[in-house]
């Protein structure tokens, strides 16, 4: 017969890993499944100023590590898989997965959030040639290089700094003329040399021959085109885009209550409409989505997990 865990959690960002953490320490056979990099989002970031007590130098990746390690030290297994196909409504949970079907007594979605696409020509054409949505992984190619940053939230405005180490010039792209970013992080980049801004302004086409070499941008009030051609000497320009982020619900928001955007609906106590299936972190509907808040809702929808076990399956 096969295994039936006391939980599986979708997703290994901060949310799961907090969730598998607590999960298995309290001693609840934990299974976390991850279709893509373990850590979630969060590794995509080099600096974690605001996360609570953790060390000055402290980035995404670090954090992470020390997460899987906790897990690990507990007993919850990680593992890599797809899931496809999600039965949620019997007492017993089934996930169908790419590589084997799971069981378990509970669920917690944490299956997070990824980036939102300009849907401009050229963008897919170019990514991881020029185009990017993760400065901490490319911003080294872009050494002594212009880049321009697209978004005006805390992202773009973060990332654009951490591209300033790298970059001979980053300049900063919105398509409105005020930053939607924390007032913190906007007087860092309006104070630093190396950042400019182009205000009113979206993208409309990225062109190139096998790289990005000329970025067509459209001013939203005149309407006026502007084409910036990459200096000849450089070859090619990066264009880093940040527009915000998607729910990655597509796997049960026909199961589960979503908001229009596609987040989750859950109470406080991270439950959804179906006893034992859980959300926690950036795919639930909140108003903050930092890792302090992921991290808290997966010990959350632990902790409930327990107390669902408890009441539906011992006598
Ligand atoms: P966000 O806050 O949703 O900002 C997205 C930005 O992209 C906005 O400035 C938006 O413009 C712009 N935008 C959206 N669609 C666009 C399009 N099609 N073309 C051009 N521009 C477009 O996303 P985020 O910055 O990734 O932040 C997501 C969440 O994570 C937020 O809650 C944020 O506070 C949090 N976060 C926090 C930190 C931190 O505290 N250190 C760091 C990173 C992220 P408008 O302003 O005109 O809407």
């Amino acid at each position: 017969m096969e295994k039936i865990y006391d939980v599986i959690i979708i997703g290994a960002g901060p949310a799961g890993l907090s969730a598998g953490l607590y999960a298995a320490r309290g001693k609840m056979s934990t299974l976390i499944l991850e279709k893509e990099k373990v850590g979630g989002q969060i590794v995509t970031t080099e600096e974690v100023a605001n996360y609570p007590g953790s060390e000055a130098d402290a980035t995404g990746p670090s954090l992470v590590a020390r997460m899987i390690e906790q897990c690990n030290e507990f007993g919850a297994v990680i593992e890599k898989d797809t899931i496809n196909e999600v039965k949620l409504e019997g007492k017993i949970k089934e996930l169908v997965g790419a590589k084997a079907t799971y069981r378990a007594k509970t669920v917690i979605v944490a299956s997070g959030a990824s980036p939102r696409l300009m849907n401009v020509p050229g963008e897919k054409e170019f990514t991881g040639k020029g185009v990017s949505y993760c400065a901490t992984c490319d911003a080294d190619f872009f050494t002594d290089l212009e880049v321009f940053v697209i978004g005006g939230g805390d992202s773009a405005v973060e990332e654009a700094i951490h591209l300033t180490k790298f970059a001979r010039k980053v300049t900063i792209v919105h398509r409105r003329n005020e930053l939607r970013a924390a007032k913190s992080i906007q007087e860092k980049a309006f104070k630093h040399k190396k950042i400019d801004f182009i205000w009113d302004t979206t993208v409309k086409e990225i062109k190139g021959d096998g790289i990005v070499e000329t970025v067509v941008f459209e001013n939203v009030k005149t309407n006026e085109i502007t084409e910036f051609h990459a200096d000849e000497e450089d070859g090619t320009v990066g264009v880093f885009v940040f527009v915000g982020y998607i729910p990655q619900t597509s796997l049960v928001k026909e199961l589960l209550e979503t908001d229009r955007v596609g987040y989750l609906i859950t109470d406080d106590n991270m439950k959804t409409k179906i006893a034992g299936v859980f959300a926690a972190g950036d795919c639930r509907v909140k108003s903050l989505r930092q890792v302090v808040t992921a991290v808290s809702d997966g010990a959350i929808a632990a902790i409930q997990a327990e107390k669902h076990i408890a009441d539906a399956f011992e006598e």
